[in-house]
């Protein structure tokens, strides 16, 4: 008999649209010989909606966004109530109520396998801030930091800026703490585009991160398994605009990819190294991409980890395995593979 496969993309998150690429590539590689895929479309309103089992893989993203239907009850209840509840899901979420845990905590109640990080390495992963008290425990060099919530900034605007200015040295990064995809993110290069870049993340977010600058070269690390992790080869960006933003990520597709990256070597060890390190020290399973700087110094400094990280078959992680020699369908059977060993695991 056919497992039942639910992919669950779309999402409540300001990285919707790409949640929806990755989805469409997804249905592309998966054997539907061996899967009946059931779609669930989760709005941009957060409304669940299942769609009917696809037969062939999604050719455009659109087909994969399902409007309501008034004469059904919400798919959220249908998907509860049992009536044709996947086997396994893979949670194609990226951002807030996806990637940070919300959604692996319902199909851990659900008692259904899910692909990718569980509930803790899920949402400790999406929060920078805390994501980076937890590196600092496990002595993964970082840039110095300062961080704040929303209350905090408008009761004393002065006190954080006159921080950030003694503290850091500018340019500085400005992000909101739970995001991704560089949604929000601005490089602040004065006091005056501080400000700015504050304001612009607390759009985002009721807590912000604003990380020292650093010049380097910037390089990632696939991370795939569960208790016994391993590394893909390295990938190196060479970001076009002043740096990786959304539109270098998804958009003008003239950042450079180098992959297999240029770095060998100690550099090398080290990457990997700390790429497990911060894998473990989160308690992830399944997969993660670790983003690095790697300074003219050679000096490594973590910069994040990312739960769910860009999955279309240009992003950066399916691209690391491919040169690693696991395809795209491969890696798609491999983490429905290991969600059913961590189901088992934890029982
Ligand atoms: P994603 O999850 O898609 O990787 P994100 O939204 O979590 O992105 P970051 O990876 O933290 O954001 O930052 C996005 C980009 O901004 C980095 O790839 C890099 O180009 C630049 N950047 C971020 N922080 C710094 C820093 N401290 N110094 C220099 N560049 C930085
Ligand atoms: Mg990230
Ligand atoms: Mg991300
Ligand atoms: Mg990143």
């Amino acid at each position: 008999m056919k497992r039942k496969l639910g992919l669950v993309y779309g999402g409540k998150s300001a990285e919707h649209e790409v949640s929806l690429s990755t989805a469409t590539a997804v249905t592309n590689a998966i054997d539907f010989g061996k899967y009946e895929v059931i779609p669930i479309y989760i709005t941009y309103e957060g409304e669940w909606r299942k769609g009917e089992p696809l037969t062939t893989p999604a050719e455009t993203k659109e087909q994969l966004r399902f409007e309501r239907d008034k004469t059904k009850p919400d798919s959220i209840h249908d998907f509860l109530n049992g009536n044709g509840t996947p086997d396994i899901i893979l949670p194609l979420l990226h951002g807030t109520n996806g990637e940070d845990g919300t959604v692996q905590g319902l199909f851990e109640v659900m008692n259904i396998p899910y692909a990718g990080n569980g509930v803790l390495a899920s949402s400790a992963g999406m929060d920078k801030v805390v994501m980076k008290q937890l590196f600092a425990l496990v002595g993964l060099k970082q840039v110095p930091y300062v961080h704040f919530i929303r209350t905090q900034w408008k009761a004393d605007q002065s006190y954080w800026i006159k921080k950030m200015e003694e503290e850091l040295t500018f340019p500085m990064f400005v992000k909101p703490a739970n995001l991704g995809s560089s949604v929000g993110i601005s490089k602040a290069t004065d006091h005056d585009s501080l400000i700015a870049a504050v304001d612009f993340a607390l759009k985002f977010d009721r807590k912000i991160i604003v990380e020292q600058g650093v010049s380097a070269r910037e390089i990632e690390v696939g991370v795939l398994g569960n208790d016994d992790p391993q590394c893909s080869v390295l990938g190196e960006i060479k970001p076009v605009a002043a740096f990786y933003d959304y539109e270098a990520k998804y958009q003008d597709g003239n950042t450079e990819l180098l992959i297999p990256a240029p770095v060998q070597g100690e550099v090398e060890t080290t990457l990997k190294e700390m790429a497990i390190r911060a894998f473990k020290v989160l308690d992830c399973s399944g997969l993660v991409r670790a983003d690095f700087f790697v300074t003219d110094q050679d000096e490594v400094i973590i910069n994040e980890v990312n739960t769910m990280p860009g999955f279309t078959p240009t992003s950066m992680f399916p691209l690391l395995w491919q040169n690693t020699g696991v395809s795209y369908p491969e890696l798609i059977d491999t983490l429905i593979e290991l969600a059913l060993e961590r189901h088992e695991e934890k029982k």
